[in-house]
Parts: C-alpha cells; structure tokens; sequence
C-alpha cells in the first residue's frame, strides 16, 4: 500500500492532479477519510488533472455532480445524506458502468452496488498538525495495482 504523508491542501491536491492524466474511463476512485479530511479537495486535484477548470463544490446537496469538460468525464458523488435512508436504489451503477470516472465521498452509506475492483483512498488527519494529512491508497484489482505503481513513478 503507497502511503504519503502530505503538509498543506495544495499538496494533497498536487498529488491528486499527477493521479489525473493516469486515470482511464471506468475508473471508480473510493475517497475515505472524516469530514474535512480532505475529499473534496483531493477531488478538485483529480479534477484539473483531468483538464477540468471548474470549480468542483461539494455534491452534498445533489449527491451526484457530473463534469463533461475535460479529457475524461468526471462523476462526483458524495452520498452522505444516505446515512438515513440506506442508499439501495440510486442507480450509481450507471455512472460506474459509464464512460466517466466515478469518484465517492462517503462510500459507506452505498449498498452492494460498489464494484469489487477499485481504489480506495484513505486521508487521515494528523493529531496534532492541522495541515497534515495521510494518504493510504488501497488497490483492489490489478487495474487500481497498475494505477497506484504509475502515481508512485510520478512522485
Ligand atoms: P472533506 O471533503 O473530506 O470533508 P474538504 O476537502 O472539503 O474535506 O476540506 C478539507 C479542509 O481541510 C479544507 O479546508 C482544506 O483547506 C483543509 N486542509 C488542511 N490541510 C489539508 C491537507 N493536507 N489536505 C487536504 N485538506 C487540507
Ligand atoms: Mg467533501
């Protein structure tokens, strides 16, 4: 598992943007990490990597927030409102199944609609340093093994 420890936003972002041009359609990213972990801003990383100059908010609100500009589309799903209702029948299937790349916040309040193959990202606060952060990447399939070894050549 790559683990890199970052210092700032704009790190985990930078890191996140090099992940961009690595990406391929289909891919399904996991973001896993407490509120204000860093996310969403690991998110607007991938985003610009993928040569998407929008601002990218928090889909909170929407759940889902597709983007269409850039080398890729981009599915942003933040599914936290779920934790309530039980996420069962959203039809997420149709964006891991499309031709974008599907990154979800809060992937634990989706049922068994999550594929097997995918990677999960971890980013972890640091006890005492606000800006710090860890990020774990978690492959699971040869494809996300492949991708991580790529990041990893890149950093
Ligand atoms: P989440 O989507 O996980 O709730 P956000 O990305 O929305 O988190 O917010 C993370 C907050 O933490 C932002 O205000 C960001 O500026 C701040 N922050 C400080 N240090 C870092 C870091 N190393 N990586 C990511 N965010 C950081
Ligand atoms: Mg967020």
């Amino acid at each position: 598992m790559l683990k890199i420890k970052v210092e700032s936003a704009e790190q985990t972002q930078a890191i996140a943007k090099k992940m961009g041009p690595l990406l391929q359609a289909r891919d399904i990213l996991l973001l896993d990490g407490d509120l204000g972990a860093g996310k969403t801003t690991f998110t607007k990383g991938l985003a610009e990597g993928l040569g998407i100059h929008r601002n990218i908010k928090s889909p909170t609100f929407t759940i889902i927030r597709e983007y269409q500009q850039g080398r890729l589309p981009l599915y942003h799903m933040d599914v936290y409102r779920l934790e309530e209702t039980g996420g069962d029948d959203l039809g997420l299937e149709e964006y891991f199944e499309g031709d974008g790349v599907s990154v979800v916040e809060w992937s634990q309040f989706v049922g068994d609609e999550i594929p097997a193959d995918k990677l999960i990202v971890h980013l972890k606060k640091d006890d005492d340093n606000d800006d710090v952060r860890y990020l774990e990447f978690e492959p699971h399939g040869k494809r996300y093994e492949e991708l991580v070894n790529e990041l990893e050549k890149q950093l």
